[in-house]
């Protein structure tokens, strides 16, 4: 399955962890601004979307930016399977 050792790279480890689940909008910009210039975004981001993560911010993505980039992926497969 998915490794996680790149976990231990995440700018995250500087930070609580309650930093990056937020209760508001405010709180999970917070979140996405550290996690723009972290070394591992783009794992963490796939990882999150991969093992269908729903809490917290990862990869610079809210929980509802997750939602919609699952959903785009779908909508594409389903029109790539009728095409
Ligand atoms: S992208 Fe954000 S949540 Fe993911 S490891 Fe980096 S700092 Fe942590």
């Amino acid at each position: 399955m998915d490794s996680t050792n790149w976990m231990a790279e995440g700018n995250c480890n500087n930070h609580p962890p309650e930093t990056f689940f937020p209760s508001d909008g405010v709180g999970v910009e917070v979140a996405k601004k550290i996690c723009l210039t972290c070394p591992v975004q783009e794992r963490c981001l796939n990882y999150a979307l991969a093992n269908r993560i729903e809490h917290g911010v990862w990869g610079a993505a809210s929980e509802r930016q997750r939602r919609r980039i699952l959903k785009a992926r779908r909508q594409a497969l389903a029109a790539a399977a009728a095409a």
